[in-house]
């Protein structure tokens, strides 16, 4: 058990750690393939821009470029009608809206780069954004800037922006931090009379998640592939580990039940062996023929023990050989339970119902009889007060069935799976109770098969066994 619980706890160890191999491997490619995404759209995008450059002489922002000069120059006019040396903050905000907007509205970049992508044959469906570093509005006659715009706050010292925090970002100034799916295109700088702009131009694709899944889809598949391999074979071989224990058990239950079925018969011809070499029983003609018939009946028994054993064994190796004789089984039935109960059928009430009317049927007269023999004698041995056998035998779609229902001990619902199995005994295991070898529901399993048939068992513990036997006739 303590074994059992070691190697499961050391298996579902080995699967976490694995697992968690695998998911650092499937973060590593991915981050891996994103990486490679951006720079892959960056280098297109420079291509672009090149072509862009020589074709058309432009970067895409001459509009936006002009409109903002004439902008500039007439705010800087207005502050000189009004002898203002700065702007307030709504003019501020106003100004930055103003430039964001048309920096996004009047330009022709996003158009280049998705025809680009197009003829590319590369996916194309991007969002550009545009965020502004830096905004001086210059007047020159004073040859100092009007109007600075501030650093953004990712670009600041704690200190700056432990103050941006009490006071809030100045406006148009709200810049959060560039996020991992968008690719810097172009970063320009422009300088005029009026102004300095210094502004970054951002692509972003929906789709790159879905794009990047599609690259490492193979790589993904091939390690839940091998997790799913690895838990498969790990629970097959747990299994399998189990299945050899419980037989081990089997064994060596079989062993100590079989020392304990053999040692009874012996240990009784011994003392009767030594009983005979008695001076006053030898007198004793009586004395001598009792044990005499004792030796004969326990090596009967013996024997009997030892021929199931060797006979099982042979089963093992050779086909079982089958001598059949068309029986007419309501007879045959009769005959079998008659001799069961004057062989001492151990005070057991027996009675029979059957509705074979003539029916004959082919079967091997010597293991068929072992068969019933075996049903009837657990239904005596597992019984803890008077024995009462019903025995039901009628036909059902071209099968013979015969059912054997006791009063006994019953069997669990667990026990019902295995009681046909090879040495099985339920839960009583070594402990002498109930003696027997776990041979005999083996032996009358492979009986009714041999014959074509089947056996089932239906029970409730405490309530008493049904064992139906069907045979084609
Ligand atoms: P054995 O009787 O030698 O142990 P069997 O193969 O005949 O072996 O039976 C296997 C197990 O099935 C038995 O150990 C017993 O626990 C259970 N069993 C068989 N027949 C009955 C029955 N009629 N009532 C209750 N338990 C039974």
């Amino acid at each position: 058990m303590k074994k059992r619980n070691t190697i499961l706890l050391l298996g579902i160890f080995s699967i976490i750690i694995l697992i968690t191999a695998q998911l650092i491997i499937i973060r590593g490619v991915w981050k891996q393939k994103d990486e490679m995404f951006n720079l892959r759209y960056r280098l297109y995008s420079q291509d672009a821009l090149d072509v862009m450059n020589r074709q058309w002489a432009t970067d895409g922002f001459d509009t936006a470029r002009i409109l903002i000069s004439v902008k500039s120059e007439q705010v800087l006019r207005n502050l000189a009608a009004n002898k203002a040396d700065s702007l307030t903050a709504k003019e501020k905000n106003d100004l930055i809206e103003y430039i964001t907007l048309v920096l996004n509205k009047e330009q022709d970049l996003s158009q280049f780069l998705s025809r680009f992508f197009e003829r590319r044959g590369i996916d194309r469906n991007f969002n550009s954004k545009i965020v502004i570093n830096r905004f001086e509005l210059i007047n020159f006659d004073q040859r100092i800037p009007v109007f600075l715009s501030e650093e953004y706050a990712n670009r600041r010292s704690p200190q700056q922006n432990d103050t941006l925090r009490r006071t809030g970002p100045p406006p148009g100034m709200m810049r959060q931090p560039r996020r991992s799916s968008e690719i810097l295109v172009k970063r320009p700088f422009y300088e005029t009379n009026s102004y300095r702009l210094d502004f970054e131009y951002l692509i972003d694709f929906s789709d790159k998640q879905k794009i990047i899944l599609r690259e490492t889809a193979a790589s993904l598949a091939l390690s839940i592939f091998s997790i799913l391999l690895v838990v498969t074979l790990f629970l097959i071989t747990f299994k399998n580990l189990m299945e050899e224990k419980r037989l081990s058990n089997l064994k060596t239950d079989f062993i100590n039940n079989m020392t304990h079925e053999l040692k009874t018969p012996l240990s009784t011809i011994t003392v009767a062996g030594k009983t005979l070499e008695l001076p006053m029983i030898r007198t004793n003609e009586a004395k001598i023929l009792e044990t005499a018939k004792l030796i004969g009946k326990q090596s009967v028994h013996l024997n009997q023990l030892i021929n199931m054993i060797l006979e099982i064994s042979m089963w093992e190796r050779t086909q079982f050989q089958l001598d059949k004789k068309k029986v007419r089984i309501e007879e045959f039935m009769n005959d079998i339970v008659d001799s069961f109960r004057s062989g001492g059928g151990n005070g057991a009430t027996i009675t029979q119902k059957y509705n074979f009317k003539d029916l004959d049927v082919d079967v091997d007269t010597i293991y068929f009889t072992t068969l019933i023999n075996n049903l009837l004698s657990n239904a005596v041995k597992y019984s803890d007060q008077d024995p009462v056998i019903q025995i039901e035998g009628f036909t059902e779609e071209n099968n013979v069935c015969i059912k054997v229902s006791d009063n006994g001990i019953g069997i669990n619902k667990n026990d019902q799976k295995h009681v046909f199995d090879k040495f099985y005994r339920a839960s009583t295991g070594n402990i002498h109770k109930y003696k027997g070898l776990g041979l005999g529901l083996y032996y009358v399993k492979k009986i009714a098969e041999a014959h074509g048939g089947d056996v089932t068992v239906s029970s409730k513990p405490g309530k008493g066994s049904i064992f139906t036997v069907t045979l084609p006739y």
